[in-house]
């Protein structure tokens, strides 16, 4: 019996106007190449780095949102290493004294969090036999993303399958939302994830310990954990050893890939960065940033599913878009108000799938929709109050989406409304059974459909106004005797 062992590495490029140590924009993914860039970023002799204080800022309340200890004091290092992405050939990270020690999310205990800077890109292009354009081999620079503020999250190694590695930097990736702290967007590389995995018999402490690089979204970190987990069990059961080495996940073959052993690895010659000040933190003002601090995915989770009574998935549905659970908030208010004790059933009903449907149809966010919480949950109280079947809920909704007008104004427009009285529709429905000889006798042989297609030609009469409950009945009632 193999026991795993897994602790993860994370990186998250911060979202702040500048980067971390010059004035240049911080934008890592602007169209042209080499436009954000100074001499301070380049690398230039001479140059002085300054620290950015929106960047410590926002590691600090990613420590308070993960239960941390912010440091009172602290510094930069450089870690030396010579490399085409990194113009001083050494970046400033920080070693002995991280922003932020402990912490835990998802029972995994977090060891650290620092601040460094980001390399430059690099794009190596050319040399392959599919490339038409014939140019040699080579390697393009791209210094827009040097020198931007960069989060580094060290875990203990307390996380034990792949899916607890989702599981945690999936609620990571929310938190750095949250608190707005990153776009964390793995795809884009925003935020990037690295694994240590080793397994051991049990009883026998820690296995060799193999970092895997290249996590750029949810599915490889998955893959390469459980492809390791796997590869690592088969090495040992086999009775041979893991090599300790840093391996790259391939997501084209689905497999890990040794990169360089650890006898390789590189002597960083870590020392305190001569050229900045070291940070006072006890001296900063910590409750302003408590006090910035949103609700948090967890407390949104346990408020939202008890107040609205929400499944599961409908509950991680809001969590995953505070916009819409902003939005979802004001209508639900809103609704109470017009209907106490009203169906919330319903409201997250339209909200999760008409609502969403319309907007993806569209192709717009709910921000850009003409609809306001206010209408939306006039909507939802009138469907509640059976004022609209919801052929009519239908269609008026789109309505409002593309207009922004009040439900009852454009009813009022429209001239439709909800035909429920079975007076009214009475002579239509005898006027429709006349007309379906074929559909009546249908029914009456028991055929299933038939009264469905009965009902849908009284829908079609009435211009989808009828309440297709009392026409159903009618018919029934009808084509008894
Ligand atoms: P290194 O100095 O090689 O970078 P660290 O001690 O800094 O190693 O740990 C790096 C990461 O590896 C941390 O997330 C830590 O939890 C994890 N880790 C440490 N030991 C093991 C192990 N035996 N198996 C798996 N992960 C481990
Ligand atoms: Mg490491
Ligand atoms: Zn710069």
């Amino acid at each position: 019996m193999y026991i795993p062992t897994i602790g993860l590495e994370i990186h998250a490029e911060l979202r702040t106007k500048t980067k971390m140590f010059c004035a240049c924009p911080n934008e890592p993914d602007a169209k042209e190449p080499n436009v954000n860039t100074c001499p301070v970023c380049l690398g230039h002799p001479g140059t002085l780095p300054m620290a950015n204080e929106e960047a410590i800022k926002k590691v600090l309340k990613v420590g308070l949102a993960l239960g941390g200890k912010l440091a009172t004091h602290s510094h930069f290092d450089r870690k030396s290493y010579f490399y085409p992405d990194l113009p001083k050939g050494y970046q400033i990270s920080q070693y002995e004294e991280p922003l932020v020690t402990g912490g835990m999310l998802k029972d995994i205990r977090i060891t650290r969090i620092h601040l460094e800077e980001d390399t430059a890109r690099l794009l190596h292009e050319g040399g392959s036999s599919e490339d038409s354009s014939r140019r040699p081999a080579g390697t393009l620079v791209d210094f827009n993303r040097a020198g931007a503020p960069l989060m580094e999250l060290v875990t203990e190694p307390d996380v034990k399958t792949a899916d607890e590695a989702v599981a945690f930097a999936r609620e990571l990736q929310r938190i750095l939302r949250y608190v707005g702290a990153s776009d964390a967007d793995m795809e884009k590389g925003h935020m990037r994830v690295e694994a240590n995995i080793s397994i051991a018999k049990e009883g026998e402490g820690f296995g060799t310990k193999v970092e895997v690089k290249n996590l750029n979204s949810f599915r490889a970190v998955s893959g390469a954990i459980r492809y390791e987990l796997e590869r690592q069990e088969k090495l040992l059961r086999a009775g041979k050893k893991v090599a300790q080495e840093t391996r790259g996940w391939n997501d084209k073959t689905g497999e890990t890939e040794s990169q360089r052993s650890k006898e390789s690895a590189h002597d960083y010659r870590y020392f305190p960065e001569p050229d900045l000040p070291p940070l006072d933190l006890a001296a900063w003002d910590i409750d302003t940033l408590k006090r910035e601090l949103p609700e948090l995915p967890e407390a949104k989770r346990i408020r939202f599913a008890a107040e609205f009574s929400l499944a599961p998935e409908q509950t991680e549905f809001f969590i995953d878009e505070p916009t819409h659970a902003e939005f979802f908030e004001a209508t639900a208010s809103e609704f109470k108000a017009r209907r106490a004790g009203g169906n919330y059933a319903l409201l997250v009903n339209y909200f999760t799938s008409d609502l969403q449907g319309l907007l993806k149809e569209q192709g717009i966010s709910l921000s850009e929709s003409k609809i306001t919480p206010e209408h939306f949950a006039h909507f939802v109280a009138l469907v509640d109050e059976g004022k609209l079947s919801s052929r009519l809920a239908k269609d008026l909704l789109r309505e409002m989406f593309i207009t922004g007008e009040d439900p009852e104004v454009l009813m009022a427009k429209s001239g439709k409304r909800l035909i429920g009285d079975a007076t009214e529709l009475e002579p239509i429905v005898s006027e429709i059974i006349a007309a379906n000889p074929k559909a009546v006798e249908d029914y009456r042989k028991g055929k299933g459909n038939a009264l469905q297609f009965l009902v849908g030609a009284g829908m079609a009469k009435t211009k989808g106004q009828a309440s297709p409950d009392v026409l159903r009945d009618l018919f029934e009632r009808a084509l008894k005797n």
